[in-house]
């Protein structure tokens, strides 16, 4: 900038009013890293410029906005831009998510996330779930080899519903005779691919619907014995090895088992502990969170990338699938 446009914008600093200064500030405050993430959005809109409202290419350019090109649609005359379509779209505090982004790879509670960003409770249970909406995306879409397929059980739970309807309100403590549960199964391979699903009711069918569009031709489906993984192996002639842990039994030819899926519910279930009880209704959403854990453990990756893949690039991809 030249020296007389920077003197004419100090001129007008004087004008600014308090809210206008703080933006302003917190603008300068940003780190580095969040403008990165911009230019990664712009970049690729700029290289799949299709419309996220009717899927239809190539849009053309009208004008900017906030910084950000905007585009507008040649077929239903609507305008967008990098974020329209990205669950971060119309989010405010642009300048804190990397910092909200940190605290959940911290996996903290949302009252102390709320603390450390300066923003309200509602916001952090907001942004928590902005951040998360797409994970679903990461689970594996293809396992091969040998399958582990095992479930867990998470207590079913209303928290944050204001008004129970399905049964009265819980006593403190004891009461255990009524408690509900809700499944867990969890696919994974020996390759560390995995996919999770919440399932409130363990069919046959829901079983169908998980498994069969993931496993690859040369699978070994690994399980306990459950019947429905019987008559799933059966009905699709998979080969199926089924380990019966009810009878002590835990490797069997040696190299069948399903210790690695079991660990993966044991480090689920630690992990999840911090959060005194998740609502069943958000459940899948944690196991997406704690699914992105696991898959980049042993990697060096920063905020940015934890925005990114949970709440940007999916919806990318599934634009460029259309
Ligand atoms: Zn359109």
């Amino acid at each position: 900038m030249k020296s007389t446009d920077f003197n004419q914008l100090k001129l007008h600093l004087a004008e600014l009013q308090p809210r206008q200064r703080h933006e302003l500030l917190m603008l300068l405050q940003q780190p580095d890293s969040f403008p990165e993430l911009i230019a990664r959005l712009e970049e690729l809109t700029a290289l799949h410029p299709t419309c996220p409202h009717c899927r239809d290419t190539p849009p053309y350019k009208w004008g900017c906005m906030n910084g950000r090109q905007r585009y507008r649609c040649r077929v239903c005359k609507r305008t967008f831009n990098s974020l329209t379509g990205t669950p971060l779209s119309r989010l405010r505090m642009a300048e804190r998510w990397l910092g909200y982004a940190e605290l959940m790879m911290a996996s903290t509670t949302l009252r102390y996330a709320a603390k450390q960003c300066q923003i309200n409770l509602g916001t952090s249970f907001r942004w928590r779930h902005r951040f998360l909406q797409l994970v679903d995306y990461l689970k594996s879409s293809e396992l091969a080899g040998i399958v582990e397929a095992d479930e867990t059980m998470i207590r079913e739970s209303f928290k944050g519903k204001r008004k129970l309807t399905k049964r009265a309100p819980r006593r403190r403590g004891s009461d255990k005779k009524n408690i509900k549960w809700v499944k867990v199964m969890v696919l994974r391979d020996r390759h560390r691919n995995e996919a999770d699903f919440v399932l409130k009711r363990f069919t046959l069918r829901k079983l169908e619907l998980a498994l069969l569009p993931r496993l690859q031709p040369d699978a070994v489906l690994c399980s306990d014995g459950h019947l429905n993984y019987e008559a799933l192996a059966a009905k699709h002639h998979l080969l199926h090895k089924f380990v019966n842990s009810s009878a002590g039994q835990r490797v069997r030819e040696e190299v069948f088992h399903i210790q690695g899926v079991n660990a993966y519910h044991s480090r689920l279930k630690q992990w999840m502990h911090r959060f005194h009880g998740v609502a069943t209704k958000y459940l899948h959403r944690y196991l997406g969170w704690f699914r992105w854990f696991e898959q980049t453990r042993k990697s060096d990756v920063q905020p940015i990338d934890f925005i990114w893949q949970c709440a940007v690039q999916p919806r990318f991809q599934q634009f460029n699938r259309t």
